[in-house]
Formats: C-alpha cells, structure tokens, sequence
C-alpha cells in the first residue's frame, strides 16, 4: 500500500502554508493565478526545448519512476531533461504536474541517487505541493523578469508575501525530503544528495565526512534559536540560492529516520539507520522541533514567523483588487469570501483528486 501524504507531510510546511494563506490578499492571487495559468503553456516550453524521459528516451532513467510513484500514490508523470549546468529538478504544473530535471543535476549525482531526487519531486506531488509552488517560483522570480506573463500580479507582490512564499517553500521541502526517505527506507541517500547539492564533488579527492555536515547543521540551529534570524533577511539571502538549506535539510531527514513515526509508516520494510545523527539539543529551532514532535508549539512558531508578513501586508490592502480580469477563466472558483472557505474548499478538492 502507498504511503499517505497526510500522514508524512512535515509540520511547519503546513504551518507555514496556512500562514501564508492567511495573509490578506493571498485568495486574491491565487484566484487570478488560477484564471491566468495555463498549463499548456508549460508542455509547450516541455515539448519543444526538452527531452522528454520514457520507455525509449533514457529508459535507464525513466524505469526509476513507476516504483517511486508506486510506492507514493501518485499517477506516473512525465519527466524532462533540460540543458542546464546548475544541478536542479523541479516539479509543476497542477492537474497534470510533470517533473523537470537539469542535465547538471544528471552529471553530479551518482546514478544510484537520482531515485532519491525524483522521490523527493513525486513526493511534491504527492503533498500537493506542486499549484502554490508553481505560484511561488513566479512570485520569487519576480514580476520584472521571468514573470512576464503574470505581470498583473506585480502590484500585489509585496515583500512580506514574497517572504512568506518563500518561507513556505523551504518549509514544503522537508515534506518532500521525508516521501523520499519513506522511499529509500533510510534517510542516507537523500542527506548524501544534500551534500553534493551544498558542494561535495566526486572530483573533489576526499572523502566526505557526514557527521561533520550534520554538526553544521546543528550549530546553525544554536544560532537561530530564540531571537532567530530575520526572516526577511533569511528571504533576502537565501531566495536566490537554488539549493537553500541544505544541511538542516540532511539532518532533518536523518533525525526524522530514527523517529517511531517514520518507523511505524515503515512497518515490516524497516530496517533501523546504521549509525546515528549527532544527539539534538534540548532546544531547538522550529523546523527541528516539528520534525520530532509536530507539535502546536512549532505551529505557532512557524506562525509568528510570517506574522510581520501577513502585517505589512495586510497594510497593502490597496493593491488587493488590481488583479487582471481580462483572462478567460481556466477552471471554475468558488466565490470570493473573506473566511477562505474558496481555499478550503481547493484544498479539499486536492486532496481527494485520484492519483492514479
Ligand atoms: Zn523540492
């Protein structure tokens, strides 16, 4: 049986997520995305600039799928190479999402890793991840570049909604992280997978030391802990750093591997992590908090971390109504409301569309 998303998804992606959409004007944009998105557009780019992966295309590579998308619960996407140096893989679209991965990412990892990274991509698409992901990359990009076609946004792309996508983004990360553990059985491929993505190299003539990557990773929990970092600062550090993150990530996976909760969605497959991440502190940054316990207290923290987002903007009640309206709409929406039942009821529907 396929794991369940529900039962995975990493707690302050979803404290982060409703955070977010409780930011005033964030229906907004998502119903004006919505009208404005076309997945079309995507397969088009797909189609005629990249390299579409199947049975006869790279079947090396496309036979990793079926069984991660098995074991996920999801429909098999396509899957495209695009000719990019920069190591990276990406997921969107919406009804049909599909998977992009650089020709980069294909040269740097060993083969026997690149399951992990399509896991840790099916895994986006199991969580749902992939409609407000696809939103957040063309907020981040920026309405003055990429984002041409959804200029009329711009004026709703404020800082702190630009912060908080971007918190919630790296937030739905250790969720995707998590499916590809699940899928591994062990969180050591996709820790070795954040060490190439942070810069190990097998060029480089030495062997990597693990435990010292995840010691890094605690020493910047003990510097975030408490008074933390400025979000904003974090956002404008870090927003354009393809691979934020990566050693909290590495520990996070190896931390949640020894947890009777991965051990439980394991069940008869479990086999117990060989050796273990260095001892977690008492206290702790939110992410590790909610990676052991899940507990309301992360909630409210990841909450007070977009609380002065979802301030500054709400003071930016002006620019809510300039969403463009000279787009036929793609899909039916429910009624604008100020209680986010529309986005309930999205999500709900997300989540009870078949997979397969
Ligand atoms: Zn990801």
């Amino acid at each position: 049986m396929a794991f369940n998303a529900k039962e995975y998804v990493h707690e302050s992606d979803k404290a982060a997520l409703g955070a977010l959409k409780a930011i005033p004007g964030f229906q907004t944009i998502v119903k004006g995305f919505m009208k404005m998105f076309s997945e079309r557009q995507y397969r088009i780019v797909n189609l005629s600039s990249h390299i579409r992966v199947s049975e006869k295309q790279f079947p090396q590579c496309y036979e990793m799928l079926p069984p991660i998308c098995e074991k996920l619960g999801i429909a098999v996407p396509d899957l495209y190479l695009e000719l990019n140096d920069n190591p990276n893989a990406y997921t969107a679209g919406d009804e049909k999402p599909f998977i992009v991965m650089t020709s980069g990412m294909i040269n740097k990892l060993p083969q026997e890793l690149l399951p992990t990274v399509l896991a840790h991509e099916c895994g986006h698409i199991a969580c749902h991840h992939q409609l407000y992901s696809t939103m957040g990359r063309i907020v981040l990009s920026g309405a003055s570049s990429a984002a041409t076609a959804f200029i009329p946004f711009g004026s709703l792309l404020t800082i702190p909604m630009q912060v908080a996508f971007y918190y919630w983004m790296r937030c739905s990360e250790f969720s995707a992280d998590r499916a590809a553990v699940l899928c591994d059985g062990t969180a050591d491929k996709m820790s070795t997978v954040c060490m190439y993505l942070a810069g190990y190299d097998d060029r480089i003539p030495m062997a990597p030391n693990k435990e010292e990557f995840m010691k890094q990773a605690q020493e910047y929990r003990e510097i975030v802990k408490n008074n933390g970092w400025d979000k904003t600062l974090e956002f404008m550090y870090m927003a354009n750093n393809r691979h934020p993150l990566t050693a909290v990530r590495a520990l996070e996976c190896e931390e949640w591997a020894q947890t009777e909760q991965f051990k439980k969605l394991m069940g008869d497959a479990y086999i117990a992590p060989k050796a273990a991440a260095p001892k977690q502190e008492e206290s702790k940054n939110t992410v590790a908090k909610s990676a052991e316990t899940g507990n309301a207290t992360a909630k409210s923290e990841v909450s007070k971390n977009v609380q002065a987002a979802a301030t500054a903007a709400s003071q930016n009640k002006a620019s809510q109504n300039t969403v463009s309206q000279n787009t036929a709409p793609k899909r039916d929406l429910p009624e604008d409301n100020e209680n986010g039942d529309d986005l309930a009821a999205l999500e709900e529907a997300k989540w009870s569309r078949k997979q397969d």
